[in-house]
């Protein structure tokens, strides 16, 4: 038997392909290496509205946490507020629901198995073989299967970018004024990244820190011993570290059969570091174009290039967001201090998304300093 579709990976970017291919009636078989569907990785688990209308599914609660608005803390405590209106997700039940809705709508799943390597025939991928030594067929393969992925190895798609090492503690009994707010602290407290603290309800937060280089750990315990405010009544419930690739789109990630999607293919906007919109939205789009590839025939990287003109809005929000991430990881203390002063929340919101880039230039170059240090070298 053939299938049109085998995924490989149950995260946000197959989880998405799984149900838009097989509403589109596209034969389509998951892999998920793990015994269930669930967020084995941590994550903040914060995402923005718009992430349920491109997943197709209602934010009800239990899926929703909570709403988040954000503060953005600049290292002198100064904080720009964002009105964002976003949502604190249970990835866990986030995920499950996505997954319903692909096996409701007709997508078949293999959970608890590992793919091991896909399988080719000349320069095409035709399939993949799991570590048990089955073997499937399927007229296109998605590597879903996350930053490591065994798709983009086994098939010789080099989809190296940059990686950011990240660790993250779940702390009950946080000391926060609004568990409607999500907090980012940027600085030197955090040198390249950032540190969250993102509410999951009135007494529970996911606490994070991202950092280059170094070890993420040891940056996150000092970030909470600093904050005895925040902290000193909290106990850690949760903890793990993983990698998040922020350095844009991967090199390759389209070949002949064959399509990298998610964190597989650096799909993250680089300076939030936020990838299950991206992902899933990704997930959307390839459907679409495998289902018109497999109509003509033609499963070759140059037809299934088709999804980078489709998936071009989100290519241009990951470059411009990494053309401003370059720009801030060389700034330091001092400036962070000046910008949160000058930017208003939509400026935030507009660097950390990549968009209208322009325009905060524009507000930069008035001001004495941040003009030739930022302003210019984001034009
Ligand atoms: C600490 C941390 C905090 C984050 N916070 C946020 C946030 O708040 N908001 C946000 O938008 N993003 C956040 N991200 C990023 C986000 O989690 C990822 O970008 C997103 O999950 C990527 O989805 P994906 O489907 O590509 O990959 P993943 O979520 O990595 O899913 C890959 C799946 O593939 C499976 N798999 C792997 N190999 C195989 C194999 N060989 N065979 C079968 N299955 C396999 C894995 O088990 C996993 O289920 C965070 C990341 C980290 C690490």
């Amino acid at each position: 038997m053939e299938w049109d579709v085998i995924i490989v990976g149950g995260g946000p970017a197959g989880l998405a392909a799984a149900k838009y291919s097989s509403k589109l009636g596209l034969k389509t078989l998951l892999f998920e290496a793990h015994s269930d569907i669930r967020a084995w990785k941590p994550c903040g688990e914060g995402v923005s509205k718009e992430t349920f209308q491109t997943a197709g599914i209602e934010p009800k609660q239990g899926i929703v946490s909570n709403e988040l608005n954000m503060r953005v803390y600049s290292p002198s405590g100064k904080y720009v507020e964002i009105p964002l209106h976003g949502y604190a997700i249970n990835k866990d039940m986030f995920l499950q629901e996505m997954a319903k809705e692909a096996l409701k709508a007709g997508a078949e799943f293999r959970v608890a198995e590992r793919v091991e390597r896909v399988l080719k025939e000349g320069h095409k991928v035709v399939g993949v073989r799991t570590a048990k030594g089955e073997e499937f067929k399927a007229k296109v393969v998605i590597g879903a299967d996350g930053y490591n992925s065994v798709v983009a190895k086994s098939a010789g798609l080099d989809n190296s970018t940059e990686l950011i090492p990240v660790y993250q503690y779940r702390m009950v009994g946080v000391d926060l004024d609004s568990y409607n707010t999500g907090r980012i602290y940027v600085g030197s407290m955090a040198p390249g990244g950032y540190a969250w603290i993102f509410p999951k309800g009135e007494d529970i937060a996911n606490v994070g820190i991202g950092v280059r280089p170094g070890a993420p750990k040891v940056y996150l315990d000092k970030f909470i011993k600093n904050r005895p405010e925040l902290f000193k009544n909290a106990k850690i419930m949760g903890a793990g570290g993983a990698a998040v690739p922020i350095g844009g789109l991967a090199k390759e990630y389209i070949g002949n059969g064959v399509i990298l999607l998610g964190d597989a293919a650096g799909m993250v906007i680089p300076f939030t570091g936020a990838g299950i919109h991206s992902s899933i939205a990704a997930g959307k789009v390839v459907s679409e174009v495998i289902k018109e590839a497999i109509e003509k025939g033609d499963l070759s990287a140059e037809s299934l290039s088709e999804f980078n003109k489709r998936y071009e809005p989100w290519i241009k929000r990951i470059n411009d967001s990494l053309k401003a991430m370059r720009v801030f990881e060389r700034i330091g203390d001092n400036e962070l201090n000046q910008l949160a002063e000058v930017l208003d929340y939509e400026d935030v919101i507009n660097l950390a998304n990549g968009i209208n880039l322009r325009k905060v230039a524009m507000k930069l170059m008035k001001h004495p300093v941040l003009a030739a240090r930022v302003a210019k070298a984001l034009l």
